[in-house]
């Protein structure tokens, strides 16, 4: 057998970011994780496509899940740095690069790289 191909790492590596940001936001409950295959298996067609694309699999599978709750759930994941005002959502920047981060776009700062969410909610904030 061939090893494993840097699509399917890329494919592995978007699975393990985003499900750890579940968790960090516990929600990372059977069928949310579910949301999360569906996603890997769309996206492993859509780079399969475009090779190219590998290294951007991570943060769309992160704006899948993020659309796929919004419709279940509500909005995920909620921003840790405002304290005040509506709860609003964070947004994944950059929508089609690499190197995708959590960001509220209330605020206008980065909260932390998809797979980090959990360092922004628990740990000590990294505002400002
Ligand atoms: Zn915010």
């Amino acid at each position: 057998m061939d090893p494993i191909s840097p699509l399917e790492q890329a494919l592995h590596a978007a699975r393990a970011l985003v499900l750890a940001d579940l968790v960090a936001g516990r929600v990372a409950e059977a069928d949310v994780v579910s949301l999360v295959e569906e996603s890997v298996t769309q996206r492993r067609w859509w780079v399969e496509q475009w090779p190219e694309g590998a290294q951007y699999v991570a943060g769309l599978v992160a704006q899948d899940v993020q659309d796929a709750l919004l419709e279940r759930y509500g909005r995920w994941p909620l921003c840790p740095v405002c304290g005040t005002g509506d709860p609003h959502a964070l947004d994944v920047e950059p929508e089609l690069g690499p190197d995708p981060h959590w960001v509220c776009s209330e605020a206008g700062v980065k909260v932390a790289a998809v797979g980090s969410l959990g360092e922004a909610i628990g740990g000590a904030g990294a505002s400002s």
